[in-house]
């Protein structure tokens, strides 16, 4: 098994090296975030759960995320491992996803963080408010407050996984092949 946390703040790329990383190294996404729309698509409970804190910009209860994660974690019996794309977003999601993990006999082997500076990330959420509709990245103000719980909130989970040495941070400004290639070097010379 491969587990990898593809970590960085809104905008960083995540959804795009996923989607490369999970075809090279055979690997289940699970973006907490693609997970959510989807319900509120369907219209399921945990959409209407999600959906008040995701439209500000806050992040949904650690309760209702970790629920989830757990279901779809236990429903793939089949991976080869998992790509975590917006999870684990706090410390006690990050202990919970820990936990499950060992009941599945493996463990999170990496995190890489892909490094994007503010102003960068504002101009490409914008960008793709533009293009996906989604409502979380049109507006500038919704925006600096996901960056706001990012910095307060998402970041010591990177200093949970750099205190057992597991985390790599990645530039992640450039072409998108390239930001691929540092990824797939990184995760190479470790595995
Ligand atoms: P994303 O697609 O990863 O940018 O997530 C969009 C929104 O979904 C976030 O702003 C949060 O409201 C919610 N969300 C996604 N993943 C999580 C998570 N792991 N913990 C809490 N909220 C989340």
């Amino acid at each position: 098994m491969l587990n990898i946390i593809l970590f960085g703040p809104p905008g960083a790329g995540k959804g795009t090296q996923s989607e490369k990383l999970i075809k090279k190294y055979n690997l289940t996404h699970l973006s907490t975030g693609d997970l959510f729309r989807k319900h509120i698509t369907e219209g399921s409970d945990l959409g209407h759960q999600a959906q008040e804190f995701m439209d500000a910009g806050n992040l949904v209860p650690d309760s209702v995320v970790i629920g989830m994660v757990e279901e779809k974690v236990k429903n793939e019996t089949n991976s080869e491992g998992f790509i975590f794309d917006g999870f684990p977003r706090t410390v006690a999601q990050a202990e919970a996803l820990d936990r499950l993990m060992q009941e599945n006999g493996s463990a999170i082997d990496m995190m890489l963080s892909l490094v994007v500076d503010e102003e960068e990330l504002l101009k490409r959420l914008l960008n793709r408010g533009k293009i996906s509709g989604r409502v979380d990245d049109q507006n500038p103000e919704k925006i600096r407050n996901r960056f706001a719980v990012y910095n307060n909130e998402t970041t010591p989970v990177a200093e949970f996984y750099s205190a057992n040495g597991k985390l790599f941070n990645i530039e992640g400004v450039g072409d998108i092949d390239h930001i691929f290639s540092r990824l797939t070097e990184t995760i190479d010379a470790i595995v």
